[in-house]
């Protein structure tokens, strides 16, 4: 069963190739009119088709295609006005396009979250090409709350592995150690 599910438009077709000398680009929504833009200077790290309800995902995909850059990398450059935060009270706050509901990037308020300090974006909204490809599936598992059968789950994460992307049901282990190394520190556990 080849090309059994769609993962991400995107990926289905393949990721265009990175490009070492990126150095970031304009993000646009899908607006064909006065579309919100961001520029964002700086290459994206830790690209990964994330499986959450919460992060904009293009129609009919199973994913959405999300990575981060650094928030002083951020900034909007056109039709700001059209930008909502979509629950102002998440730990991530994204900020959307009210007319074509695409999120145009994700930020932390909360100075003691971990990833405090990076922005959320969307790769497949730059302009231009080069961004790094994305390295992995993170929550899997919860496409189910979207509404996939858990009977395709076996197909879904056979699909990613053929793509070179591993599927996690939370974040990637290097992900994880940031995230609990940081816990440790603040408990005391480890040393800050
Ligand atoms: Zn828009
Ligand atoms: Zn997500």
């Amino acid at each position: 069963m080849d090309n059994a599910v769609s993962i991400h438009p995107v990926i289905d077709r393949g990721t265009p190739r990175e490009d070492s000398g990126f150095r970031g680009g304009t993000l646009a929504c899908k607006c064909s009119q006065d579309p919100v833009q961001v520029r964002v200077d700086a290459q994206v790290a830790h690209n990964h088709a994330c499986g959450c309800t919460k992060c904009w995902k293009p129609e009919g995909a199973l994913f959405s295609m999300v990575a981060v850059v650094p928030r002083e990398k951020v900034s909007v450059t056109a039709n700001e006005n059209k930008l909502d935060t979509i629950d102002s009270g998440a730990v991530i706050q994204r900020h959307a396009c009210r007319d074509c509901g695409v999120h145009m990037y994700g930020r932390i308020e909360n100075r003691d979250h971990p990833f405090y300090g990076l922005d959320f974006i969307h790769p497949e909204l730059f302009r231009e090409e080069g961004w790094a490809p994305p390295e992995f599936a993170a929550f899997v598992s919860s496409i189910i709350e979207s509404g996939t059968p858990p009977e395709q789950m076996d197909d879904v994460r056979s699909d990613l592995r053929r793509r070179g992307l591993e599927p996690y049901d939370c974040l990637s282990p290097p992900l994880m150690d940031v995230i609990a190394t940081h816990t440790a520190k603040a408990s005391g556990a480890l040393r800050a």
